[in-house]
């Protein structure tokens, strides 16, 4: 199975109630051989009218941090936890994320990224471990079934509390070292 015929398959998930909410449905985007991952929590009111991950403020933020380092939409992989949009941005629950974090599971199977950054507290808690502490254990790496694995602070969260910057770039240089350590491709 490739990506786009996982894709095609999700597009009609109505495996939770966010089915019935969504205006589209977010599934991902970057190429299908990146070496790094990112994954976000879930698409916000931008993202759920074009289909895209980060898009808007944080998605520009996003952009930002990942330029700083050399990386960008055109050599990572960026997802979410859920695919559709949880009502006036709510955490997604612990139902919707079981519900669809099997289609995250099969994107990573196909794209075995060398990295995952998890962005935000939900992704870290899914990925990493249930009681992750992202104001303490950001830009510490982890493993995930031996693939490298750290979170950061989410863009929104940035966009917040800009104060958090200073320690978010130290992250991001933290993260482009492995980069050059691990990855063949991505600069
Ligand atoms: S959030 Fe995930 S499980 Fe729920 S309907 Fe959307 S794709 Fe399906």
């Amino acid at each position: 199975m490739t990506m786009t015929d996982l894709r095609e398959r999700c597009e009609g998930c109505s495996g939770c109630s966010l089915s019935q909410t969504r205006t589209k449905l977010v599934f991902g985007v970057g190429p299908e051989d990146a070496e790094v991952l990112f994954v976000g929590e879930g698409p916000g009111q931008q993202e759920d009218l074009s289909g895209e991950p980060f898009v808007g403020a944080a998605g520009q933020l996003l952009d930002d941090m990942l330029c700083i380092i050399d990386l960008g939409r055109d050599n990572c992989y960026i997802a979410n936890i859920v695919k559709c949009r949880p009502p006036q941005n709510r955490d997604p629950s612990d139902e919707e994320q079981n519900a669809c974090y099997p289609w995250l599971e099969q994107q990573i199977a196909l794209l075995n990224p060398k990295i995952i950054v998890c962005l935000g507290r939900i992704s870290a808690m899914r990925l990493i471990r249930p009681d992750f502490r992202i104001t303490r254990e950001h830009g510490q790496w982890f493993s995930r079934n031996g693939v490298p694995i750290m979170a950061m602070y989410h863009p929104s969260a940035l966009l917040r509390d800009p104060s958090k910057r200073p320690e978010t770039f130290h992250d991001l240089k933290t993260l482009q070292k492995k980069v050059l350590e691990m990855c063949d491709r991505t600069p």
